[in-house]
């Protein structure tokens, strides 16, 4: 079948769920995500009329795929993990450190949905304490849909490409929401950079399905490692705290005493 001819039976299926299809999408994007499971899952979001719009592809990453779409007025953030290119051994390890989700059956297909669940936990329990990150809304299986972060279609970008004029006041805000995070959510980041901070009217976190609670074996040595990154990011740009003087604020602990990872996070970004 040619490429044209397979975007319009996507097309055709999508709009037999009840969603309409608003932007076009290269058909490979399409096709490397909406497999069997997925189509499923979607079906059934719709059918709950979680969906009524889906838009263009905002991002694809090495795991999901990020989609907008809308619910009536409401702009939506579609994310979806791929089942087959998911880092497997690279989940494995922040699922089963975590006691939420340490009884996962260990198949692919269960950690990419426990791995959905997990963010979209995360993400509930950050909003919960206040913090600005992307509402989630629903989730079914590896699809999570969340309060897009944006403007009519257009979604705020990375920090790393907005950089703030208040660069100082912004590092503040963001240490602050660090400290919040931990002390109010439970909960370490883990793979916080800025890649997975929008910049709009004010910073937003994104991203959290890695981030673990304080009980996680690693907890600290992840936190060390999100101050390290932040550090790094915006010492160019303005004063930034002492590491350790960081740290102690957030966890209420001396120093973490053990070596730090230097790699970005979890990802190596692209
Ligand atoms: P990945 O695991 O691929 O890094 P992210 O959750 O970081 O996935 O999302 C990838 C990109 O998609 C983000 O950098 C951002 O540009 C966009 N994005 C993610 N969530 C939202 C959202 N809720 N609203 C708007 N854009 C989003
Ligand atoms: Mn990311």
């Amino acid at each position: 079948m040619s490429a044209d001819r397979r975007e319009e039976e996507f097309d055709r299926t999508i709009e037999s769920y009840g969603i309409r299809v608003k932007d076009r999408d290269d058909v490979k994007v399409r096709e490397d995500v909406f497999d069997e499971v997925t189509l499923l899952s979607l079906y059934r979001l719709a059918h709950r009329k979680w969906i009524s719009a889906l838009g263009g592809s905002i991002s694809t990453g090495k795991e999901a795929n990020v989609f907008y779409a809308e619910r009536g007025e409401n702009e939506l953030a579609v994310k979806i993990y791929r089942v087959q290119s998911a880092d497997f051994k690279g989940m494995s390890a922040y699922i089963s450190g975590d006691r939420r989700f340490s009884r996962v059956k260990k198949t692919r297909k269960d950690l990419v949905f426990a791995w959905t669940r997990k963010e979209f936990s995360n993400l509930m329990r950050a909003a919960d304490a206040g913090l600005a990150v992307p509402k989630p809304l629903v989730f079914d299986r590896n699809i999570l849909i969340m309060d897009f972060l944006g403007r009519e279609g257009t979604p705020f970008p990375q920090i790393r490409q907005a950089v703030p004029d208040d660069a100082g006041g912004v590092y503040d805000e963001v240490c602050r929401m660090v400290e919040v995070l931990f002390r109010v959510a439970g909960l370490v980041h883990a793979d916080l950079s800025e890649y997975n901070i929008l910049y709009g009217d004010r910073p937003y976190f994104i991203d959290m399905g890695q981030s673990v609670t304080r009980s996680h074996p690693r907890v600290y040595q992840f936190l060390k490692r999100d101050i390290m990154n932040i550090n790094r990011f915006f010492s160019p740009l303005c004063d930034v705290e002492d590491p350790d003087t960081l740290f102690t604020r957030v966890s209420g602990l001396p120093p973490h005493p053990g070596g730090v990872e230097t790699s970005s996070g979890r990802n190596d970004h692209q």
